[in-house]
């Protein structure tokens, strides 16, 4: 071990949440080096153990989900309701994936003598994000177990006390030790865990790690990677949207979690005869949202999660001018970094060339454009790098229709924004947002491997023998 990580809450930075031991590549390799060896008597315990173990877990974060959002709150700064609603995720995620997830995996007969059969891989390295620091890690790391593969987790070095508290449940859960290790530290950390002997690598975080990931493994095929990575995703409003609803999703979608959300809206495109009333509407529900400390009553967006995310966001807010926008709105909260407001920008065109336009940009912000229909809505929707998430807002089932396949996204809504999403449905993206692993119900596919078994009792038969081929 070298080094301490100190975890200061972003809305308090006299409030340390908690000192932590830097896993150097030694301590990674030696947690690696255990859940190897936990592995096969996990794998042996057989699928009824194991749930009876993923059932506790969920029984606990059930009863101390209050715990769980106070600790959310106050390590990466979401708001109240928010935190509390990334804690009651966690007990949910086990019980889909002991029932639909763990049937995507089921022996499979195809015919008599056919029959396929799924085996965890192995060792598994999860790494988990700052913006959701219990749901996401939890939505690898419970279709891990349950399929029979050990763990090494590397929390986010952000919420490294959230990271903690899961795997102090785990332990309280029973699980048996080696079956899951915690390593904490940074991107150093990270990196060994990557180049250590894991079978896997579920990795949730940025496109820029997800390809720094990607370039660590190229020499490693047998390491699997299911990269959930980060969206600039598109709304559609149609002129004959319900604008009210436009607006309240479109805000929801702009601004929960401080915008620290891979689903969030960056990019809104507004058919021309709803554009000024929605521009309106919008902005003036931007301004209105109340911002404060994480737990105080009301609240609706703590401070981002760090002094890093703020001078990101501040850097990609500074380019809007020069990729062509005109600011409609940046509301100044009146608190300090890493607080920040919402912020909107107008632009007359749709073209997206500029790095502001094919960027993720992380925190409460997004781009109007004009569009005259639905077909330049998608061509521009899909004038993206990303490919996580969209969404349409039409009263016209047969307009929203038109989009499903054309949009090129794993996640397409109609009449929602594009934060929601189900833990019953696959979730994940394409091209920078991800590897087409989606997480989600689907995790269990990407935490085993199929083995195909050709199968037979009878005994030899001269008759099955080919042409040419003599007799033993
Ligand atoms: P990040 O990529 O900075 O970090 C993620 C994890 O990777 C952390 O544990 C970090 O320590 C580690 N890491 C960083 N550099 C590394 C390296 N070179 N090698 C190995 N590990 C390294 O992401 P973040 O800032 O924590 O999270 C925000 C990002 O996550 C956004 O891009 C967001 O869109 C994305 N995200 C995606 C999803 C999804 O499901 N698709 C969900 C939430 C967040």
């Amino acid at each position: 071990m070298t080094g301490k990580l100190e975890s200061v809450s972003p809305s308090d930075p006299s409030d340390v949440v908690g000192r932590f031991a830097v896993a150097d590549a030694a301590a990674v390799a030696e947690a690696v080096a255990s859940a190897r060896s936990a592995f096969p008597g996990w794998r042996d315990a057989g699928t009824a153990a194991r749930g009876a173990v993923l059932e506790r877990f969920a029984r606990a974060v059930d009863e101390r989900a209050d715990e769980l959002t106070l600790l959310i709150a106050r390590e990466v700064g979401k708001a109240r309701w928010d935190a509390a609603s990334e804690a009651r995720l966690l007990a949910p995620k086990i019980a889909v994936t002991l029932g639909d997830g763990m049937q995507l995996v089921r022996e499979y007969q195809a015919t008599p003598g056919q029959r396929a059969t799924y085996r965890p891989r192995g060792v598994l390295a999860v790494y988990g994000p700052f913006n959701f620091p219990a749901h996401l890690p939890n939505g690898h790391i419970a279709p891990a177990l349950a399929t029979g593969n050990t763990v090494v987790f590397k929390p986010s070095e952000v919420a490294p006390a959230v990271g903690a508290w899961m795997a102090e449940q785990w332990r309280d859960a029973g699980l048996p030790e080696g079956v899951l290790e915690v390593v904490q530290g940074g991107p150093d950390t990270g990196r060994a865990l990557a180049a250590a002997d894991v079978d896997g690598i579920l990795f949730t975080g940025s496109y820029a790690t997800g390809r720094a990931l990607t370039l660590a493994t190229i020499d490693a095929p047998q390491k699997i990677l299911a990269l959930e990575l980060g969206g600039s995703n598109a709304m559609i409003v149609c002129a004959d949207a319900d604008l009210d609803l436009a607006v309240s999703e479109a805000a929801l979608s702009i601004a929960a979690t401080t915008g620290q959300r891979c689903t969030a809206v960056r990019r809104i495109f507004v058919e021309r005869p709803v554009r000024e009333r929605f521009q309106e509407k919008l902005a003036a529900v931007l301004a209105g949202l109340r911002v404060g400390a994480p737990l105080d009553e009301g609240v609706f967006m703590g401070p981002l999660a760090s002094l890093d995310a703020h001078a990101r966001l501040s850097r990609m807010r500074d380019l809007a001018a020069a990729a062509g926008g005109e600011r409609v709105l940046l509301v100044d909260t009146g608190r300090p970094p890493p607080y920040t407001g919402a912020g909107l920008v107008r632009f007359e065109s749709t073209a997206q060339r500029h790095p502001y336009q094919r960027e993720e940009i992380f925190g409460p912000e997004a781009a109007l454009y004009p569009v005259d229909d639905i077909d330049e809505a998608i061509a521009a929707a899909n004038d993206s790098d990303y490919g996580l998430a969209a969404s349409v807002i039409t009263r016209s089932r047969a307009r929203y229709e038109r989009c499903i396949g054309r949009i090129r996204t794993g996640v397409l809504n109609w009449n929602k924004g594009t934060i929601g999403a189900s833990g019953r449905l696959p979730f994940g993206g394409s091209a920078r947002s991800g590897n087409d692993r989606p997480a989600g119900v689907t995790a269990t596919l990407y935490c085993t491997a199929p083995q195909a078994h050709l199968e037979s009792e009878a005994g030899f038969d001269p008759g099955a023998l080919p042409p040419g081929m003599p007799r033993p």
